[in-house]
This record gives structure tokens, sequence and C-alpha cells, in this order.
């Protein structure tokens, strides 16, 4: 990538050089880096021929939910409005008393919370592995706990298999993992619930919307009632509300587009893999710069890039280098979420401030995202490494 013959190069954008990549980055937030097409195009007509734009009377929802189930290796999926509801719907489904703790992930979309507070339970956060960004099993004291929260950060399932054995409720937030797999099972498939995510930058979308998934009859029935109002539409006679539920119903709209999705799932992951092997191929062994890792019998859908940027390595800030491969033309991001949720307004408010957790700080403070998608090839990659390359020569602290 690099000439000697034009020295702009080697100065830094930000400092006026020429940056590395001079055209758009492919972003999920737009045709750019995604796959919709004829197929979505054809279902959504099919949708609006028959006048059936709702759940009820429609057919895309319910092939979408039978199709669902199928590719994960479940007994139901469930389609709904989003990730948050689905993972509100599973813990009505649980119908655990009001007050009880709900362990989680500090690190993660508000979403993954949303649901636990609105059912009148407490999240309790745990620490996270700083390499990885998620919940250590390690950390985690289950007492008084009722049902803990895995988040499958960026696509990764490290680690649920001791959550399980920890022996409470599981539902796996695995709205970053579609089709994930460890062990020859789907990320979502193995709890009591598995939710997913369908939003605009999730590795399969119809802009909004969610999936939840169970191998149980019983709670699967429960779910379905509190997404659709707690309304049970077997029960002849006066409208039967069984409990107080909310409407996250998905519409025929939705589920059009998520389908059609849902059947590019291998292809999208497939394209998400090569590109992301690409890259950290090509940054191995850089110092300073920490890769995610693949561990045996894991393969990961990676829903975003990161790295995490060893401080003592540089002589300035993740902070500025990220800003540094911004200005390279590469949408790098610090800290994914910024800070660890137990900071946020909204959960302040609720529980007051609450002790930092080492791990999850360490975290927000040096990992550096780059939104991943399938429109990204090979020539897009080489970029990135380029430019990573390029901030790491101008901060590198010498003689360490
Ligand atoms: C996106 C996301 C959610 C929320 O999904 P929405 O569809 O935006 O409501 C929840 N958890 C995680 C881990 C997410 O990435």
């Amino acid at each position: 990538m690099t000439t000697t013959m034009d020295p702009s190069l080697d100065v830094l954008a930000m400092n006026g050089g020429r940056a590395v990549r001079t055209t758009k980055f492919p972003v999920v937030y737009d045709g750019s880096g995604r796959l919709f097409d004829d197929l979505e195009l054809g279902y959504l007509r099919e949708v609006l021929a028959s006048g059936a734009l709702g759940r009820w009377g429609g057919t895309k929802t319910l092939a979408l939910e039978k199709a669902w189930a199928e590719r994960a290796g479940c007994r139901h999926a469930l389609a709904v409005s989003s990730g948050s509801a689905s993972i509100h719907v599973a813990l009505r489904a649980l119908q655990l008393p009001r007050g009880s703790h709900v362990i989680t992930s500090p690190i993660t979309d508000i979403g993954t919370v949303l649901g636990i507070f609105n059912s009148g339970l407490v999240p309790r956060f745990v620490d996270v592995d700083p390499s990885t960004g998620l919940i250590d099993p390690d950390a985690i004291d289950r007492r008084g706990a009722a049902a803990i929260l895995p988040v499958h950060l960026f696509g990764q399932t490290d680690g649920i298999e001791r959550i399980h054995s920890l022996g409470l409720p599981v539902i796996e937030d695995a709205s970053q993992a579609h089709f994930s797999t460890f062990a020859g099972q789907c990320a979502g498939s193995t709890g009591a619930f598995g939710c997913f995510s369908l939003q605009q930058s999730k590795v399969v979308s119809c802009g909004e919307g969610g999936i939840v998934v169970t191998n149980d009859d019983g709670l699967e029935a429960l779910a379905r009632l509190a997404h659709n109002k707690g309304w049970d539409k077997d029960v002849a006679g006066p409208r039967a509300y069984r409990f107080i539920g909310s409407n996250y119903r998905m519409s025929e709209l939705q589920a059009a587009v998520a389908l059609a999705q849902l059947s590019k799932a291998n292809e999208i992951i497939a394209r998400r893999r090569t590109s992301f092997a690409a890259l950290t191929g090509a940054l191995r062994g850089i110092p300073g710069i920490r890769l995610p890792v693949e561990t045996p019998g894991r393969v990961n859908s990676w829903w975003s890039f990161w790295m995490r940027i060893d401080e003592s390595k540089f002589t300035t800030t993740p902070g500025r280098m990220v800003a540094a491969l911004r200005a390279e033309g590469i949408p790098f991001a610090l800290g994914y979420i910024g800070h660890p949720l137990y900071r946020t307004e909204a959960v302040v408010a609720e529980l007051g401030n609450t002790r930092p957790l080492p791990g999850a700080e360490d975290f927000c403070r040096t990992v550096a995202t780059l939104s991943w998608n399938e429109r990204i090839e090979r020539r897009d990659a080489d970029d990135v490494a380029a430019a990573v390359q390029k901030v790491v020569d101008a901060f590198a602290r010498r003689g360490v």
C-alpha cells in the first residue's frame, strides 16, 4: 500500500497527510454494506398483493418462524418487533417474582436490560474478561439470582458452557451472534430462551425486528401470549387477557424482508468470515494490537470487527488512535458503547452509582470497533490493515 515515492502517505491524514482510504467504506447503515435485492422485494410485493400486512391472516411471519426454528435447531421461534422486545418477552414468559435479580453483562446494548427493568426485575452486572468483553463465568456469584442473561458480544460464545453449569435459567442474548456455533450448536439454542435482533445493523436484518427461540413448549406458549398483549386467541367468548403483555408483534412487511435475509444467512456469514479472517491475518503480529480469537470448536459470525489497543505500547491514547484511523477513512469507534451500562444515565437513575467493574472499564477504554458487514471485500480489509499499520507506526513507543 505505502509507496516511498509519495511521502504524503506517510504523514497521518489527521496531520494533513494523504488518507489511506478516500472512497466510502461499506457500512451496515445503508445499501453499501447490505445484501437487499429482488428477493426481499418479491416477498414484499406478495405481502402487499395479499392485503394482509399484520401478523394475523398473513403467511410470511409464520414462514419466518418455521424457517428460523429450523436454522437455529430449535423447536420454536417467535417473531417479534425488536431485539429488546425479544428479551422482554422471554423474561415475561419465565414469570420470575418481582424484584428478582438477573445476572448480565455491562458491555452490551441497553436493549439487554430494558426487559429486565420493564419486568420489575433487577439487573446484576458482573465483570467481563477484558480480553473478550464476555462475562467471566468465574466471576459470577449466582447466589440469590433468578436467571442469567449472557450476551454473545460481537458474535462470540465463549464461556456459555460454563454459564449453563451454574444451574440458573439462561436467556442467551444472541443479537450479535446469528448462527454462530459452539460444539455444533447454534448460539441461542441452548438456554431456556435465545434472543435475536433483526435491527438494521445486525447480521440478518429487516430494519427493526427480533426473534425468540426456545425448545420448551410451555415457555413458547407464554412467550407467544406475552408478545400479543397477553391475549389468548384460542379462548372463545370474552377476550382472554391472561396477564399484562405488550404488543410486540412483527408485521408481515418486516417478516417478508427477514425471510429473504434468512435464506441468505449462510452467504452473509461466509462473506463476513472471509473478510474478517483476511483482516486479522493482515494485522497479526502488529505490536500493541490485540486481535479477537476464534477459539477451537466455535464458529463466530462476527457482527463487528474489534481490536484492543495496548496503551503501554503507544505514545498517545486509544481515543486519539481511533481519531487517527477515522481520519484515514476507516470508520472505527472507541469503546463500543463508550462506558459500561452501569454508568449510563438511565441505569444510574434505577440502580444508583454502583461499584465500577475493572474488566469492563478496561475493555471500554481500550477497544476499537469497526462495524463489519457482508459487502466488505478483501481490498477493503487491506485498507483497514494499511491504516492500522500507519497509525501504529506513527504512535509506537520506541524501545519498549
Ligand atoms: C441490538 C442489540 C439489542 C437490542 O436490539 P434492538 O433490535 O435494537 O432492540 C440487544 N442486545 C444486544 C447485544 C444487541 O446488540
